[in-house]
């Protein structure tokens, strides 16, 4: 079958470094099915690149090459194989694919040790899942395959989200329904298909690393803990205790099974409390820690949802800081891409002239290096962050 045409209106056609085409950018399209390879033209019919067309949502087209070459077999192995070959020589739980970063948009896929977990946002990619999954192992072996879509970006998109092993019908399960990865010192138990993300927030592993190694010795506060990642590194690293706070029962019972796995559970306390609550509370009642972790969820999910979302970044950056002893240390975060770096530090700034609290800058902070980061497409940049010590 021939690929399809998707011609750019004049105007909307200048290069195209960022990889979206929305509804309307387009003059016209010839007959292509539904998640089919379109060639995209600009007013003039010179080719701009190639990508998969969907012609429900407002985001109909996401390029994936600017190249004249055909979208096959070999196409996503090269796609593959660059994407890997960008993680070399980085170890356990990692992202092997994420989506416009690597030239792959709608595509993520994440390794936890012998499983892997294969993420489509797009309805092309979702037709193509065995495709990918076969190029996948034809890199890095047999692995098993474990897919779970979006269910909001399945609607939008118009496919049915898949949450189960590629090759289920067969007498035994695909993969094991848990497995333990490590990360640095630290390992983890990953339910396969159960928790948030695809089992672990990997844009965190490297602050995690380099974040727990400040709380040697001294009092921890992990606040959004999710599965205790931060406290056991720190722990790890010889934080004298930790507290994590947490709301959802799924993520407490995984911070409860890691915090045994790795044999330091007895300096560790896990609370089931809602973060606002807790941090009040604990300011209330006077306490202090060397280290605070504060790793929110996205408060901004879109650009109108901002001044409220600022109100709640300060309230609990406020508290944070409050509760900080002399020296003591603040890594805190959002992951909100409409939240920029330039609002973020404006916001903690503001919190920390309400505290009274003079703070110096150790770092910025921002996702690991696995979820790079692509100048022409800003939306690949979310995770931010400051390493802040008390004066
Ligand atoms: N720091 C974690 C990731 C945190 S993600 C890690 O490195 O793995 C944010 C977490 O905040 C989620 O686990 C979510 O369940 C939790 N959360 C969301 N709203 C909350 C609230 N109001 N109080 C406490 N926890 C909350």
């Amino acid at each position: 079958m021939t690929d399809g045409v998707l011609r750019l209106k004049r105007g909307h056609d200048r290069a195209r470094v960022h990889p979206w085409i929305f509804k309307g950018d387009v003059a016209d399209v010839s007959d292509v099915e539904p998640g089919g390879v379109v060639t995209v033209v600009d007013a003039g019919g010179r080719f701009v690149g190639r990508g998969l067309f969907n012609p429900r949502p407002a985001l109909c087209c996401r390029l994936l090459t600017w190249t004249d070459e055909a979208i096959d077999a070999q196409f996503w192995q090269r796609r593959l194989a660059a994407a890997l070959a960008a993680r070399a020589g980085r170890a356990g739980a990692a992202r092997l694919v994420w989506s416009e970063a690597d030239a792959l948009a709608g595509l993520v896929i994440d390794r936890y040790g012998p499983v892997v977990v294969l993420q489509t946002v797009t309805l092309g990619m979702a037709r193509r899942r065995a495709e990918l999954a076969a190029a996948l192992r034809g890199a890095v072996g047999d692995v098993a395959v474990f897919c779970v879509d979006d269910p909001i970006a399945a609607t939008l998109e118009g496919f049915e989200p898949a949450a189960g092993w590629l090759d289920a019908p067969g007498p035994t399960s695909p993969g094991p329904t848990s497995v333990i990865v490590e990360e640095g010192a630290a390992r983890f138990l990953v339910r396969v298909g159960g928790g948030h993300k695809t089992g672990l927030y990997l844009d965190q592993a490297d602050n995690r690393l380099r974040v727990a190694l400040l709380g040697a010795a001294r009092a921890v506060l992990d606040v959004f803990a999710y599965t205790a990642g931060f406290a056991c590194h720190a722990l790890l690293a010889g934080a004298t205790s930790a507290v994590c706070v947490e709301s959802s029962k799924d993520a407490l019972a995984g911070a409860v099974d890691n915090l045994a796995l790795n044999g330091v559970a007895a300096r560790a306390e896990v609370r089931d409390a809602n973060a606002f609550d807790e941090l009040r509370r604990l300011d209330r009642a006077g306490a202090r820690f060397g280290l605070v972790v504060l790793d929110p969820p996205p408060f901004a999910r879109g650009r109108g949802a901002l001044e409220g979302a600022l109100r709640g970044y300060k309230e609990i950056n406020l508290r944070a800081i409050r509760l900080l002893e002399p020296g003591g240390v603040l890594a805190t975060f959002s992951c909100s891409h409409h939240v920029s770096e330039g609002a973020f530090e404006a916001m903690v700034r503001d919190a920390a002239g309400d505290a009274g609290a003079r703070l110096r800058v150790l770092a910025p902070l921002t996702q690991s290096a696995d979820h790079p980061v692509l100048l022409t497409v800003p939306e690949t940049r979310y995770l931010k962050g400051l390493l802040l010590e008390r004066m």
